[in-house]
Formats: C-alpha cells, sequence, structure tokens
C-alpha cells in the first residue's frame, strides 16, 4: 500500500464508529488520543486492518460484553524498554493499544497467537489469520507489539509505529 505522513487518531476515530454501529451495546468502547500525537509514515488503510482486527478479537473475547479500550499515544521507546521487547528499537513511537475486559490469554499459548492459522475459535468461526496479518502489517510499517494479558481480566495489545516527532 501507500506510505504517507499521517495523523493516526480519524482512522481510530472511524474505527471507534464503526464499532458502536456493529458490536453488542453489551461493549463499551471507549477512545483516548493525546492531543499532540506525532505522526506516523503509513498505509491508513492498512492500519484500519490491523485495529479492526485486534478489535474482532477483543469483541470475540468478551461474550458476556465489557470494555474495550482505543488509545493513542507518543512514547520514547529507549533501550532498557527496547531490550525487553522482541525486535523493538529504542526511537520515537506512536503507540496503539486496544485494551478489552475479556477472557484473557492463556500464558502458555502467547508465543504462539501470532502463527498463521493459530486460533482458539471453533472451527468455521475463526481463520487464525487475524493476528498473522497484524503483525506483517506492523513489522512492514517497521514497528513492533507487545501483548500483555492476565487471564480471566483481558488483554492488552500494543502496537508501536515509528513516529515522527517533529511533525504532529
Ligand atoms: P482468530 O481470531 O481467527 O482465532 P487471530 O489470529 O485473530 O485468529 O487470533 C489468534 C488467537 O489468539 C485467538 O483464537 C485467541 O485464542 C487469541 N486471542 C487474540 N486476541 C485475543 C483477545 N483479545 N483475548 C483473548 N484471546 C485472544
Ligand atoms: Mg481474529
Amino acid at each position: 500500500g501507500e506510505r504517507v505522513l499521517l495523523d493516526v487518531r480519524p482512522i481510530i476515530q472511524e474505527v471507534a464508529h464503526l464499532l458502536r454501529e456493529t458490536f453488542p451495546r453489551t461493549i463499551h468502547i471507549e477512545t483516548r488520543l493525546d492531543d499532540a500525537l506525532w505522526a506516523v509514515q503509513g498505509d491508513a488503510t492498512q492500519l484500519q486492518q490491523v485495529l479492526m482486527n485486534l478489535c474482532v478479537n477483543a469483541r470475540d473475547a468478551m461474550p458476556e460484553g465489557g470494555r474495550l479500550l482505543l488509545a493513542a499515544e507518543n512514547v520514547q521507546v529507549d533501550a532498557h524498554y527496547a531490550r525487553r521487547v522482541l525486535e523493538a528499537r529504542p526511537g520515537p513511537y506512536v503507540c496503539l493499544t486496544v485494551s478489552d475486559t475479556g477472557v484473557g490469554i492463556p500464558h502458555d499459548i502467547l508465543d504462539k497467537i501470532f502463527e498463521p492459522f493459530f486460533t482458539t475459535k471453533p472451527v468455521g468461526k475463526g481463520s487464525g489469520l487475524g493476528l498473522s496479518t497484524v503483525y506483517s502489517i506492523v513489522r512492514s510499517h517497521g514497528g513492533f507489539i507487545n501483548v500483555y494479558s492476565e487471564p480471566g481480566r483481558g488483554a492488552t495489545f500494543r502496537v508501536y509505529l515509528p513516529a515522527m516527532p517533529e511533525t504532529q
């Protein structure tokens, strides 16, 4: 896709709007957007796809309803943090957070969820391609992903996209 300098906030707003129209009413959708957010060099359609795939997973993890947070903030990744996260490099990033209060991810499958065709969903319900697509798009943007989950309490995906701090 085409790479342009973009503000991710309208992308997030559009996704949130779409979700409020299509997701069950029992899922409360909140957005939290930095008002001095840096720009990223990216493909808006692909980044929308990233957010949608993460949000559909969050929905599936909350059959009883819950809270879904979409956030964007500026983050300076330092060497100390980068060492602890796979494929992370120090530098300025825009961090996109998709966080849910769903069933969470068992720790023993955390290292498999980005593999193509890995799914815990019944046959016909999950393709297992959502997160592998997210991974390829984020890597092609030069970014990285961090997953945190407390089983039974929810999951938080953080997508870091290299940012242009001199731009807003
Ligand atoms: P699919 O959604 O088709 O199963 P994905 O690649 O999108 O495939 O996700 C792979 C697996 O990762 C899911 O089947 C599920 O077990 C786990 N998963 C992903 N996101 C979440 C989440 N927010 N909460 C709980 N489990 C998740
Ligand atoms: Mg999925």
